[in-house]
């Protein structure tokens, strides 16, 4: 399986979360790039898949304060 980075973001807590899509599953994959110095989330790990698949459950998204992330990518892919 590949895996194409399509975005890295800051989270609020200060973690890095990269979004990846897998191929050739075509699944979208959000996981902890890097753990931040601060950061008290639990599930907060480096490769901690924090996402996966349709990314349609907004609580769990807000939860894990990927907000930032998918309106990022949406203004990308208005762009595209
Ligand atoms: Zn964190």
């Amino acid at each position: 399986m590949n895996f194409e980075l399509l975005a890295l973001e800051s989270l609020p807590c200060g973690c890095v979360a990269g979004d990846f899509r897998a191929w050739p599953m075509d699944v979208e994959i959000i996981s902890i790039e890097a753990k931040g110095p601060h950061c008290t989330l639990q599930g907060h790990a480096i490769g901690e898949t924090l996402d996966m698949g349709a990314l349609a459950d907004t609580e769990a998204i807000e939860a894990a304060g990927l907000e930032d992330l998918l309106a990022d990518r949406e203004a990308d892919e208005l762009m595209s």
